[in-house]
């Protein structure tokens, strides 16, 4: 019957507005910081508290490694040397994973993305597309010192050979400076970068990283 037809269309997009009015904005969160300054560590416990997706590119990069695909091979090169893997292919990967999976997600933890200028303009051009903007960028201080401490340490056992040369370490140090710390100043612009003291006990950063994220996640 005509009238039910009409009723039904408009139950449908009446239904339609409500779901879209309740659906929250995406909370999409950058953990910033030298390699060593423990933002794998931070990422996990944070991303299964909020419920929010871990996304490492380090880790995603290792994987495809693993796994000898081409991509991998090439990025093994410069991930052994301490060295960054090209933006084309980091930005593809992030590309590619928000493309399949932004819809489902209550937000992501970015960890080791972006690490240049680049990458932080194409994820801000990737996530407008998608209506949702990075909301924080949280920057773990450490010193130097401990970071080179840390990392000979991890390498002990991690079997990551980035980690076991601290010749290496001093070359990723320096990539860091050079590269990546410009992100900083890139986020600090758009007032979104906040530095939160990264030596101490890992519960107690963890808790200053979470006083940060409630005013996102209430
Ligand atoms: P860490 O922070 O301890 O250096 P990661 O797992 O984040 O460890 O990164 C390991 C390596 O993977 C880097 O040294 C680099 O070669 C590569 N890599 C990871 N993320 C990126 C990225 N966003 N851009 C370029 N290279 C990356």
């Amino acid at each position: 019957m005509g009238s039910h037809k009409f009723l039904n269309q408009d139950n449908r997009i009446f239904w339609n507005f409500k779901f879209n009015k309740s659906t929250k904005k995406m909370i999409n969160i950058v953990l910033f910081g030298p390699p060593g300054s423990g933002k794998g560590t931070q990422a996990k416990i944070l991303a299964e508290k909020y419920e929010l997706k871990h996304v490492s590119t380090g880790d995603l990069l290792r994987a495809e490694v693993g796994a000898e695909t081409v991509l991998g091979l090439e990025a093994k090169k410069y991930m052994d040397a301490g060295n960054l893997v090209p933006d084309k292919v980091v930005i593809g990967m992030i590309a590619g994973l928000l493309e399949r999976e932004a819809g489902t997600l209550k937000g992501v933890i970015f960890d080791g993305f972006p690490r240049t200028v680049a990458q932080a303009e194409a994820l801000d051009e990737l996530l407008a597309s998608h209506n949702a903007p990075i909301l924080k960028v949280l920057s773990l201080d450490v010193s130097e010192e401990e970071l080179v401490k840390r990392l000979l340490e991890r390498g002990k056992d991690s079997g990551r050979a980035d980690d076991q040369n601290e010749g290496t370490i001093r070359n990723r140090l320096k990539v860091y400076n050079d590269s990546t710390a410009p992100v900083a100043d890139f986020y600090n612009t758009q007032g979104k970068a906040q530095l939160i003291k990264g030596e101490g006990d890992i519960d107690d950063i963890n808790n200053l990283l979470c006083q940060e994220l409630n005013a996102f996640a209430a």
